[in-house]
């Protein structure tokens, strides 16, 4: 009798378990900062404040420290759609933030839809939609999963840093436009601005944040992290005759609205608006599960101008620290420390600048990828007598002309076979590799996977070029940096974890972008994206 009476107790203790709701976090913040480094979160810790986001997320939260980027080309548009998606470009479609369709040879914008308006502006900056994206997102599977009772918002001041981590149903994804000063949608989400957006809008918060002048936030000469503020290896504002501090803005703002990008306060709106997000839409306010993704984009505009060496990408993160940091705060004054779930991740890195790394003697070079493809078009020409058979290098990708190809009857193995030879003659490029035939190809393992993972076989060229470590193409007038190459300078990237269900501490185990949405989906209990190939990084769960 007491066995039977404690069986029934056991049941009857099974039945209130089992008849518990699946806990889930309020919300969830996907925090993507541009072009951020992962040494940035140890180069200026020591300024980082106690109170501040970066501080934080690695004392309370967990830090995966050897997470790394899994193919080429490391670009913005890649980034986020690999963060979300858990996926690559060989699956998920988004191959470069442009590609050359290799059917029709038209170069395509990753985001570009002719198909749909803008909302809230009538420039060409509206006509954005997430149809390039082949695969669902972790947003997308959230949405599916709550049959749309979660609510989705992707803000950014770029589009495709909005539209591609927010997936294909959001309740709205908003990015910043040049033309207006405005943050704007387009009709693929909705017909009219929401009037929190309006509201937001009708401030003018860029006027207010440019019109004193950016000076550096702590006394100058603190910034010892950085080299001299006037350097040859700088970009400079329009109108400006150096480099150096302070960058008075406010009169070029009135003219060219993308300067603000360039700036810290870009991300200082961006997470003005992402409140404004979730005091409009009540993120974490209802039953089911929210989800916003942020880029704060600014740094990878000042990063581009001036290099990871200057003072004003130093500025950048200190204030950004101290943003984050706030941020949080309103979080767990809004939501209750511990009810929602943060991580803070970077869609790629950045080299130092050429003549930055040429003045301290280290190897470096700028790659001149249009006269390449030039000497090779002329050398293809020589031997096959038809002009442009090479259409462009777009990623350090060789595209062929299909059309030129097909009409004038050409032979394409003959023609990639001489490109091959010519390419490998050039004294720029480390490798070069026929990605059809990539098996055959004396390439280091890691770089032939990340070359496999990033070709998608309808949007990729079929030639990849990998340049020497620090040789890339210059752009920016040969000032400040870029990124792209498989380089770690490039592709290693923080991974940091907050909040509901995870487990403090750090782990040095190598894992990578693509296993960034597997362990969201595991936290919430939901499906992975349709094209994840990353696995769940256990050892953040608690
Ligand atoms: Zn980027």
């Amino acid at each position: 009798m007491k066995r039977i009476c404690c069986l029934f107790f056991l049941i009857f203790i099974s039945a209130v378990v089992t008849a518990q709701p699946v806990k889930r976090p309020k919300l969830v913040v996907g925090i993507v900062v541009d072009q951020m480094r992962w040494d940035y979160l140890y180069r200026y810790y020591d300024r980082y404040e106690a109170t501040g986001g970066f501080k934080r997320m690695l004392n309370e939260g967990f830090s995966c420290e050897n997470t790394f980027i899994n193919y080429i080309p490391s670009y913005t548009a890649i980034g986020h759609t690999t963060v979300f998606t858990g996926s690559v470009p060989a699956l998920h479609g988004i191959a470069g933030n442009n590609w050359i369709d290799q059917a029709t040879g038209k170069n395509v914008y990753c985001t570009d839809d002719s198909t749909v308006q803008g909302v809230g502006s009538n420039s060409s900056a509206g006509k954005m939609s997430p149809r390039n994206l082949l695969a669902t997102t972790i947003t997308d599977e959230l949405r599916l999963a709550t049959n749309f009772q979660s609510k989705v918002i992707g803000v950014s001041l770029k589009d495709r840093a909005s539209i591609l981590p927010a997936g294909h149903n959001p309740t709205g994804a908003f990015w910043f436009d040049d033309a207006n000063g405005d943050f704007i949608t387009s009709t693929w989400y909705m017909k009219e601005l929401p009037k929190w957006v309006k509201d937001f809008n009708d401030k003018d918060e860029p006027t207010k944040l440019l019109s004193s002048p950016w000076t550096t936030l702590y006394p100058i000469n603190t910034y010892k992290q950085s080299t001299a503020d006037d350097v040859k290896w700088e970009g400079k504002f329009k109108g400006e005759t150096t480099t150096a501090f302070p960058h008075n803005l406010a009169e070029l703002y009135k003219t060219d609205k993308d300067v603000i990008r360039t700036s810290p306060y870009g991300n200082t709106l961006t997470l003005n608006f992402a409140k404004a997000a979730i005091e409009g839409n009540n993120l974490g306010g209802g039953t089911a599960t929210d989800f916003l993704t942020i880029n704060c984009a600014s740094t990878d505009y000042v990063g581009h101008k001036y290099g990871p060496n200057s003072i004003e990408i130093e500025d950048v993160y200190l204030r950004l620290d101290k943003e984050l940091g706030a941020f949080y705060k309103y979080l767990d004054q809004k939501l209750g420390k511990g009810n929602y779930l943060v991580f803070l991740t970077a869609d790629h890195g950045a080299a130092h600048a050429i003549n930055f790394m040429k003045e301290y003697k280290m190897p470096a070079e700028f790659l001149e990828l249009k006269k390449i493809t030039t000497s090779l078009n002329d050398a293809l020409k020589a031997q096959f007598g038809a002009e442009k058979i090479v259409l462009s290098n777009t990623n350090y990708q060789i595209n062929f002309n299909k059309k030129v190809i097909r009409d004038q009857k050409l032979d394409y193995d003959a023609i990639k076979k001489a490109s091959l030879k010519f390419l490998k003659d050039v004294p720029e490029l480390q490798f070069v590799i026929d990605v059809e035939n990539i098996g055959a190809e004396p390439v280091p393992e890691v770089v032939k996977q990340m070359t496999i993972n990033g070709y998608n076989n309808k949007r990729s060229g079929t030639i990849q070029l990998i340049p020497y470590p620090a040789w890339f193409e210059g752009g920016y007038g040969g000032t400040g940096t870029t990124h792209g190459t498989w380089n770690p300078h490039d592709t290693h990237i923080p991974l940091v974890w907050m909040g509901w269900g995870i487990k403090p501490g750090k782990s040095n185990r190598e894992v990578y972008m693509t296993d960034i949405a597997p362990p969201v989906a595991a936290l919430l209990r939901i499906q992975m994206p349709n094209a994840a190939i990353g696995k769940p990084i256990t050892e953040v769960t608690q």
